[in-house]
């Protein structure tokens, strides 16, 4: 199949890579091009600019960082809109607003091409090995021409209903992990403040109704106060954005995503916004009194 894939960071990069390695005739395009030469050595095409990566393709991707991003590299000079084939589908695989979506699809409908919304989660590691889990909104017959580029990418690959849904399937996860994480957090910081064997009570939860990926992968992070990546706090806040708009809208109240949004908001301004998200527990710690806040 012909592709254009547009955002060759983490996620980009690796997801690009499996196109390419699995057959694909795949043109890239980055902002910063020095990032392109890694795939065109494994045998991709370099495009000059979105437009000539979307030129002859009959699948484009998109994956870059945010809504305003996505609406650069698609409608800006030189962006996909102005490269793409008649009856060609664009894929965006960014995390971004549901609603701005919803217009980006009709405005791409207009110049006779179709969308699909297909956020990710699963991250670098999910990328890298192809095991990510792809929320897809828009018309199930556009996601069955995307999905054997879809299965190249993820393994499972979830039609969740009409243009945006994939995107609030996003906000969704992302609520989810900001309460998860919260809450491994204030657990052990209670059994560090308590002096308990830490390490043998999360091999004792994480086998009864506490267990979870984010108590049993993240939870050392916790307990050594050592955040290494993972998935990026910056990013996770600008997830969280998304999310509580689409409460704010919807009418739904979101107090854990909105405190742990805030909890971000101090991080990043401290320095730690490229930690893993899991970083939150440094202001559960500092509030017990486990360690110094300007250190
Ligand atoms: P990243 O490493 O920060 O890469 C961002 C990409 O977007 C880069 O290619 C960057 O180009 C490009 N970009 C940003 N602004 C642009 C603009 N105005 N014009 C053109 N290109 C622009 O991010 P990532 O981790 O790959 O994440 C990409 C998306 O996947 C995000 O929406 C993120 O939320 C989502 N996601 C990430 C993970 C994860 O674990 N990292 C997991 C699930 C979902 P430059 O190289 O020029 O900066």
């Amino acid at each position: 199949m012909r592709v254009g894939f547009i955002g060759l960071g983490t996620m980009g990069a690796a997801m690009a890579r499996r196109l390419v390695d699995a057959g694909h005739e795949v043109a890239v395009h980055n902002r910063t091009r020095e990032r392109e030469a890694p795939l065109t050595a494994a045998g991709a095409r370099a495009a000059a600019h979105p437009a000539a990566a979307a030129r002859g393709a009959s699948i484009v991707v998109v994956m870059v960082s945010d809504t305003p991003n996505v609406e650069q590299v698609v409608f800006g000079s030189d962006g996909v809109a102005e490269g793409i084939e008649d009856g060609a589908l664009l894929v965006d695989m960014s995390t971004i607003a549901p609603e701005a979506t919803r217009g980006f699809a009709e405005r791409v409908a207009a110049r006779g091409a179709r969308w699909l919304d297909a956020p990710v989660s699963g991250g670098s590691e999910g990328a890298k090995n192809g095991t990510l889990s792809i929320m897809v909104g828009g018309e199930a017959d556009d996601l069955e021409r995307a999905r054997p580029l879809l299965e190249v990418l993820g393994s499972t690959i979830t039609h969740v209903g009409p243009t945006g849904s994939g995107q609030l399937a996003k906000a969704m996860n992302q609520v989810v992990i900001a309460g998860t994480y919260a809450a491994v957090a204030e657990g052990i910081v209670l059994g560090l403040k308590a002096g308990i064997d830490v390490d043998a009570a999360l091999r004792a939860l994480a086998g009864g109704a506490a267990g979870s990926w984010g108590l049993i992968h993240r939870g050392p992070n916790v307990v050594r106060n050592d955040y290494p990546l993972g998935f990026r706090v910056r990013l996770h806040r600008k997830d969280l954005g998304i999310a509580l708009d689409a409460g704010r809208s919807l009418g739904v109240p979101l107090p854990v995503a909105a405190l742990v949004e805030q909890w971000e908001t101090g991080l990043i301004a401290r320095g730690h916004g490229d930690e893993d998200v899991s970083a939150i527990a440094r202001v559960v710690r500092e509030q017990a009194g486990l360690d110094d806040p300007e250190a």
